[in-house]
């Protein structure tokens, strides 16, 4: 286990190292949830919730070109719509969600989806997580995306002591350059997917290994560690 940083100062130089190592290791990384404008990105992320992304790209094919503009959920038939996001799981609310989504659009943003984030936690079913991914995935303005991986692997490598989103996601940012914001997001995301699990986390097959405060949480053994390292891509 590496100590403790001594100074604030030290603090951002080891997170930025983190940074650095994970941009080495997942040099490819990106949004695992298939889309083509800011719209289908919303949609996707809001069909994402309690589910995997995996999921959200099977239904979402049928359901964009059934539904391209914020107009035609805004007038969907709820049933027909349902059916087609059934296996996302909640499909009520989530149908409730896009329909109010894109009643909205239509009455308050001429039907587009605004690239702002305190216009966009106004729409129905979007709070700041799904926001940020679509500021920084759709609109290329940098936004940290705190999930649970992101939680959970701030927490492990001393960023935050905190389970609120919006202070993890105040402290974490102080760290960082805002550039950098949307890339860290997705590399703390498929850091946790891979090899920082919850529960058991890979650590004798983990790369930062030697710069993480929380190595020995999992199995440090090599071979065991290997083991529990999932691969991807989960998209
Ligand atoms: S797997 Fe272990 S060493 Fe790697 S980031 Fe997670 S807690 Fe740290």
């Amino acid at each position: 286990m590496t100590a403790e940083p001594s100074s604030h100062a030290a603090l951002v130089r080891r997170a930025r190292r983190i940074n650095r190592e994970l941009a080495l290791l997942y040099p490819d990384v990106h949004t695992e949830l298939n889309f083509c404008t800011p719209l289908e990105l919303l949609v996707a992320t809001i069909l994402s919730a309690q589910t995997t992304d995996k999921r959200v790209n099977l239904v979402t094919p049928t359901l964009f070109a059934r539904y391209p503009a914020a107009a035609d959920y805004a007038a969907a038939d709820r049933d027909e719509l349902e059916k087609i996001i059934t296996s996302t799981g909640f499909y009520h609310a989530k149908a409730n969600s896009l329909i109010g989504l894109g009643q909205a659009l239509c009455d308050r943003f001429g039907g587009e989806v605004p690239p702002r984030l305190r216009d966009l936690v106004t729409l129905p079913g979007v709070g700041r997580k799904t926001a940020n991914v679509v500021l920084g995935n759709a609109f290329g303005i940098p936004g940290i995306t705190v999930d649970t991986h992101f939680g959970r692997l701030a927490r492990r490598f001393g960023w935050t002591a905190s389970t609120d989103p919006v202070k993890i996601e105040a402290e974490v940012g102080a760290l960082f350059p805002r550039r950098d914001w949307t890339m860290l997001s997705h590399r703390l995301i498929w850091h946790g997917r891979r090899v920082c699990h919850a529960r058991r986390p890979a650590c004798g097959a983990c790369a930062l290994a030697g710069l993480c405060p929380s190595f020995g949480e999992g199995p440090t053994d090599p071979v065991i560690a290997a083991k529990l390292v999932k691969p991807g891509p989960f998209s």
